[in-house]
């Protein structure tokens, strides 16, 4: 979009509400303003750097084949339309808080009275590479799609995927699914699924070798150098391409805005998802604050506390705590329509139980779909 088709589709005057991302936690807010009858004031703007949002829980599904595309997004232009909201495509590349000012990839300016950022976060590649390989982030997910798909057609020989966290698993079972002559491994820091208890960990390790999937624990891989993947000065095999699946990194303009962040760069927010500044508030992976994971789950827990806490603000009431939860339901799908399932240290999914354990997934995931997809 150009500069002057951005400027045209927003309001001369500052906005008095404008969304960063369409992340999760806005997803969720949208859709509770909507059933509450409520609608934002009028010039409040969505920026979005896509016009769908991504649902990350079926990513994987759609990667082994199991979904179509349309089944895993969101259109936002129904939803923005219902609520009066304006739908601007384009990415913030810095935002200013003591001006009060984002700046779009194509150099428009945004005015702001009130700011809200779901624009989640990116994953961590290795600290060298010399181009010898394909180095493929699963996020953001249009980029890691269009690649996908290219694939399709030449599936890579040597595949690795690199991260210890649930997406990693559910992504090399779905890429080995999609690809089977393909040569698969993982390869992780530390222990894989760390997050998990011990008896998930077993079983997702048996999943991973019953499907070929070579598995490399406490291997940092820090170096490719001519299709070699070296942790430190262990060489560990020759690959063709590199899915990165690692833990999040913060989007860079989020420390440079004057926001307090952590010391990885998160905006820090209070237990309202308010930064320090008062007019900021921050949600999903890209807010750091006691209790809270970065993962998907939580992120739509943040939705109905800050729908509250914007409305809130602009009509000067009190704002509404948000209260994380010790411990999240987690099922993590195993490529082939199955998926273990682990709550606590409570882990369930041996051959038998996971096709059940998938289709329960399945039907949450469908369900968040059709709760949160209008049709225009
Ligand atoms: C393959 C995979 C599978 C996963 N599966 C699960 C799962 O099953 N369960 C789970 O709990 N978690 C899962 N996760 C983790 C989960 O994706 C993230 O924790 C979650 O998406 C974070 O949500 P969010 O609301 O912060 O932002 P996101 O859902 O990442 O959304 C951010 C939005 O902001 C937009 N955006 C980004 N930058 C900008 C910008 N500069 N300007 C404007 N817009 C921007 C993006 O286009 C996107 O629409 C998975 C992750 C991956 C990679």
């Amino acid at each position: 979009m150009t500069l002057s088709a951005v400027e045209s589709m927003l309001p001369a005057h500052t906005s008095p509400l404008v969304l960063v991302g369409a992340g999760h936690a806005h997803l969720v807010m949208m859709r509770m303003w909507l059933q509450q009858g409520w609608q934002p004031p009028t010039g409040t703007l969505l920026i979005s750097a896509g016009a769908q949002a991504w649902y990350s829980g079926m990513m994987p599904g759609l990667i082994a084949g199991r979904f179509a595309l349309e089944d895993c997004a969101i259109n936002l232009q129904p939803l923005c339309q219902r609520l009066g909201i304006t739908l601007v495509q384009a990415l913030v590349t810095a935002l200013n808080t003591g001006e009060k000012h984002l700046t779009l990839d194509d150099g428009a300016r945004v005015n702001y009275q009130l700011l809200s950022i779901n624009s989640g976060s990116r994953p961590m590649g290795p600290d060298l590479c010399d181009g010898s390989v394909t180095v493929l982030p699963a996020k953001p997910f249009p980029e890691f799609i269009r690649h996908w798909q290219h694939w399709r057609h030449q599936p890579p020989v040597r595949l690795m995927v690199l991260g210890g966290g649930a997406a990693a698993f559910e992504l090399a079972l779905a890429l080995k699914q999609q690809f089977p002559d393909s040569e698969l491994s993982l390869a992780c820091s530390g222990v894989l699924l760390h997050n998990h208890g011990q008896h998930l960990r077993t079983r997702a390790q048996h999943w991973l070798r019953m499907a070929g999937i070579q598995i490399y624990q406490h291997s940092r891989v820090d170096r490719i150098a001519d299709k070699q993947v070296y942790a430190g000065h262990q060489r560990l095999q020759s690959i063709d391409a590199l899915v990165l699946a690692t833990g999040a990194s913060a989007l860079p303009w989020y420390a440079q805005s004057g926001l307090m962040c952590d010391d990885q760069g998160f905006i820090m927010v209070d237990s309202h998802l308010r930064s320090r500044d008062a007019r900021v508030f921050a949600a999903g992976d890209a807010a750091s604050s006691t209790g809270s994971v970065r993962s998907g789950v939580f992120s739509v827990r943040h939705g109905p506390t800050l729908a509250h806490n914007l409305r809130a603000t602009l009509q000067a009431q009190a704002l509404m705590p948000y209260q994380p939860q010790k411990n999240a339901l987690a099922l993590l799908a195993t490529g082939d329509g199955g998926a273990l399932m682990s709550y606590g240290t409570l882990a369930i999914g041996s051959r038998l139980s996971a096709p059940l354990l998938g289709r329960w997934k399945d039907y949450l995931d469908l369900s968040f779909m059709k709760r949160h997809r209008i049709v225009s």
